[in-house]
C-alpha cells in the first residue's frame, strides 16, 4: 500500500517511543476543527510501500516504532492490513501503531494481533452533524480498541461537541479505561477554546474513575 506522505521521525505520535509516522488520505468525517484539511480528501498516494520499506531497513536503529494515522486509515481496510502484517514480519521488532475515527470497528478488530497499539478519538454524543457514523458504531469501536496491549481514547475538546454539561456522561462512558487524552481545540472558525481550567477540571473529573489521564499537549 502507497502513501500519502510521512513524517520522518515524530516524538509524539507513539507515546514515549521514536516513530516513523505515515498518513493515509481521504476521511469520512467533516469535523468543523479539521487541522488536516489537505488530507480530508482523497489525493495520490505518491509514496510508495517499497520505499517505505527501504527506508525504516536503513535506519533500523532509529525507531521504536511505526504510526499510521490520516485521514482515516480504516478507509484502506485490507490493504492497510495487508501493509500491517508485512511490517510485522519484516520488523517484528517494531511497535505498530494506529490512529482511528472509529467509524469501522471491524476494520479495528482485524488490527488485533497485528499492532500493538490503537489510538480512537471520541468527538461527541452525537456523530449527525458531521458523519454517517452512528454513535453505536463509536460504542462498539471502544470495545474494541480495549482489547490491545495498549490504546489510548483521545478527545478534542470542541465546545459545540464536548459540552460542559456532558462531561459527567462522557466520564461513565469512559469508565476503567486505560488512557485518555484531552486536547485543546486549535480555533479555525467563530468558536473559542475552552479556558485551559475546563480541560483540568475535566482530567482530574476522570482520573478517579480511568487509569490515566492527561492533557494532550
Ligand atoms: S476525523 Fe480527523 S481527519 Fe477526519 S475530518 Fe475529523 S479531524 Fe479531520
Amino acid at each position: 500500500m502507497n502513501f500519502a506522505g510521512w513524517r520522518e521521525v515524530s516524538m509524539v505520535d507513539y507515546p514515549g517511543k521514536i516513530a516513523l509516522t505515515l498518513f493515509t488520505s481521504g476521511c469520512n468525517f467533516d469535523c468543523p476543527y479539521c487541522h488536516n484539511a489537505e488530507l480530508k480528501k482523497k489525493v495520490e498516494h505518491t509514496l510508495k510501500e517499497d520505499t517505505v520499506f527501504d527506508f525504516i531497513d536503513y535506519r533500523r536503529r532509529v525507531y521504536d516504532a511505526i504510526v499510521v494515522t490520516g485521514g482515516e486509515p480504516s478507509l484502506y481496510s485490507s490493504e492497510l492490513i495487508d501493509f500491517l502484517m508485512r511490517l510485522r514480519e519484516s520488523f517484528p521488532e517494531k511497535l505498530l501503531k494506529v490512529d482511528t475515527n472509529g467509524s469501522n470497528p471491524d476494520f479495528i478488530d482485524r488490527l488485533y494481533g497485528i499492532v500493538e497499539f490503537v489510538a480512537l478519538d471520541i468527538k461527541a454524543l452525537d456523530y449527525s452533524s458531521f458523519s454517517n457514523t452512528s454513535f453505536y458504531t463509536i460504542l462498539e469501536s471502544l470495545e474494541a480498541v480495549k482489547h490491545f496491549l495498549d490504546y489510548e481514547i483521545r478527545l478534542t475538546m470542541y465546545p459545540p461537541f464536548i459540552k460542559e454539561e456532558d462531561f459527567p456522561k462522557y466520564i461513565k462512558l469512559l469508565e476503567g479505561v486505560k488512557r485518555v487524552a484531552v486536547q485543546q481545540y486549535r480555533p479555525v472558525d467563530s468558536v473559542q477554546p475552552y479556558d485551559m481550567s475546563v480541560l483540568e477540571h475535566f482530567v482530574k473529573m476522570l482520573k478517579p474513575h480511568v487509569q490515566q489521564a492527561y492533557i494532550k499537549f
